[in-house]
């Protein structure tokens, strides 16, 4: 995590990492005694208010998507390794065993209680540093702080432009090389990445397997993406639609976008076509335009 911000005291920074670590320890998996491993290991919590917003922004998310963004798939990403680092390959009975587990019509929330059924387990990893992220933007800006830019592993928050009032410089990553493939001017936006280079194993079938799943075969999704980039106001919205439209793929991807709005896309699809949408047509720049072809998706 690196956290840039200019005119305030250099407290506000210690504020604002307790501030991340303190929502960590409530969403994180991995912690035993955090909101999520509680609900895991005894199906039902009493939720922290953060916990509860966050399960109903995923939630209502899960209804925009057709489950594209499933919170519910943590026994999958288990059983592929993807916690662990221990990778494999699951046996296809083994999947069918484990897809029913990961309904999240079947997960309940109220405000006193968030629940779930015997076997399940959620993981909301696909848009809890984008929900952190609007955290810290709220902090800085009630700070009042006007010039700031977090980078959340990836999750990008632009606040206000460059000190110089130009806008921040975000580089989108080339999904299958070191450096970037494009560079994005930002201001007062979230910028966010899901791609299957994040985290990935080659398996004995000389494959690929990454770590964003299709709910509906249980496996890694092919849909043609790299990399989606969503660009928008609300960090945890551009985190959870980055992993949905990369499960959706491009043709529903655009869909979305006409239908919904209120967010801007880069696209790298397996055919090195880097896809923007109108609204960034003036504000990205290819920088690798030998590998690469762009092409603007309009409106209409
Ligand atoms: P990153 O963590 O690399 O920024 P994402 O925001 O795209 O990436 O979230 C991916 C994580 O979310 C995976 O590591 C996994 O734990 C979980 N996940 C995988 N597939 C899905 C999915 N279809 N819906 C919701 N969460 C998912
Ligand atoms: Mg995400």
């Amino acid at each position: 995590m690196t956290l840039r911000f200019y005119g305030s005291p250099e407290t506000l920074a210690e504020d604002l990492k307790a501030e991340t670590e303190r929502l960590e320890s409530v969403f994180s998996v991995t912690r035993p005694d955090s909101d999520f491993a509680r609900l895991n290991a005894d199906g039902r919590i009493a939720p922290a208010p953060e916990t509860r917003d966050l399960a109903e922004k995923a939630l209502a998310l899960a209804r925009e998507t057709d489950g594209a963004l499933n919170i519910a798939l943590y026994p999958l990403v288990k059983e592929w390794g993807f916690t662990t680092g221990q990778y494999q390959i699951p046996e296809p009975d083994r999947i069918r065993e484990l897809l029913p587990l990961t309904d999240w019509h079947r997960i309940t929330l109220s405000d006193s209680s968030l629940a779930i059924d015997p076997g399940m387990a959620l993981d909301p990893g696909s848009l809890a540093k984008g929900y952190t992220a609007d955290v810290l933007t709220a902090r800085l800006k009630e700070a009042g702080v006007t010039c700031a830019l977090l980078d959340l592993g990836g999750n990008i928050q632009a606040i206000g432009t460059r000190p110089d009032g130009t806008p921040w410089q975000v580089g989108i990553r080339d999904p299958e090389g070191e450096g970037h493939l494009g560079i994005l001017s930002a201001a007062d936006t979230a910028v966010v990445t899901s791609g299957g280079y994040e985290r990935y194993f080659t398996g004995p079938d000389g494959q690929v397997y990454w770590h964003i799943l299709d709910p509906l075969t249980g496996a890694p999704a092919r849909s043609g993406l790299l990399s989606v980039t969503v660009v928008g106001p609300a960090g945890w919205r551009a985190d959870g639609l980055s992993t949905a439209l990369f499960v959706m793929g491009a043709d529903k991807a655009l869909t979305h976008w006409r239908e919904t709005g209120g967010y801007e896309l880069v696209l790298v699809t397996e055919d090195h076509e880097v896809i923007v949408t109108e609204g960034l047509a003036d504000r990205f720049t290819l920088s690798e335009p030998d590998t690469y072809t762009l092409k603007v998706w309009k409106h209409d």
